[in-house]
């Protein structure tokens, strides 16, 4: 791993979780999805440390196999969930969401929190929904615009870093194009940024030094920058929870 990455995951491994989100968003696209046990088949792709696939194990009757490009997150994953008592529910696996080597038409339900940006929303629903057993669903959580219009300096910002950043009624129509059939959408709010990923993610920020590598210098740039976007444009873009079932 190179080093960018290498402290990247230093940085981000102690904290509960890697990307926004929250327990009560979690749970409400869970009771969106309308899937019950017993003997479910899930996959949490792009799982981090395990935020939401720790309570996918907990509320569900299920399987949950948790999916990352990195052991680190992964050995986290596994203490936290042996410390929770859901060790035997959880199996974790490294690979690229890219490239995973699952059975076509295998699982009940495919979760993903802030991850999915990696590949590409639209990649990632034609890769991963031929998982799906017919009536599985897919629950993803996406980068979206909150409204039509938004300043120009956000949408270049946005354009550049991840040029698939679009409305709602798009992600919508992708999810349709490749057979799944929305069942719910719900905004991540306020919270699931600020206080939930970047607080806890500036008191990690604190415990790094700088000025003793260039690397560190460039993330903890990189991070300060999305935290002062964020705070002032938030009203104009969030991550966008889907919920969608497979026709
Ligand atoms: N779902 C977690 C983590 C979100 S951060 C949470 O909500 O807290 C994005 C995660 O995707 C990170 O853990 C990162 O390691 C993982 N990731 C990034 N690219 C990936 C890829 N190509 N394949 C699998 N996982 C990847």
């Amino acid at each position: 791993m190179d080093e960018y990455f290498k402290e990247l995951v230093a940085l981000h491994r102690p904290n509960r979780r890697q990307g926004p989100g929250s327990r009560e968003v979690t749970l409400q696209a869970l009771e969106l999805t309308g899937v019950k046990g017993p003997g479910l088949k899930v996959a949490d792709i792009g799982c981090g440390t395990g935020a939401s696939a720790l309570i996918l194990a907990e509320h569900l009757d299920a399987e949950v196999l948790a999916i990352d490009l990195f052991e680190e997150f992964l050995d986290e994953l596994k203490i936290r969930a042996t410390d929770s008592g859901l060790g035997s529910k959880i199996a974790t696996k490294v690979a690229s969401m890219e490239a995973l080597d699952l059975e076509p038409e295998s699982l009940d339900l495919i979760w993903s929190e802030g991850a999915i940006y990696s590949m590409g929303f639209e990649a990632g629903v034609a890769a991963w929904t031929p998982l799906l057993k017919s009536g599985g669903v897919l629950a993803v959580s996406e980068l979206t615009w909150l409204s039509a219009e938004r300043p120009d300096e956000l949408t270049e910002h946005w354009k550049k870093e991840y040029p698939e950043v679009g409305l709602a009624s798009a992600k919508l129509a992708i999810l349709e194009k490749y057979g799944l059939s929305p069942m719910g959408y719900l905004v991540l709010p306020k919270s699931s940024w600020i206080e939930n990923y970047y607080e806890p993610l500036m008191a990690r920020l604190d415990e790094f030094e700088r000025g003793c590598s260039p690397v560190i210098d460039t993330i903890i740039a990189e991070i300060e920058q999305e935290i002062a976007l964020y705070e002032r444009f938030a009203n104009y873009f969030s991550y966008g929870f889907y919920v969608a079932r497979r026709t």
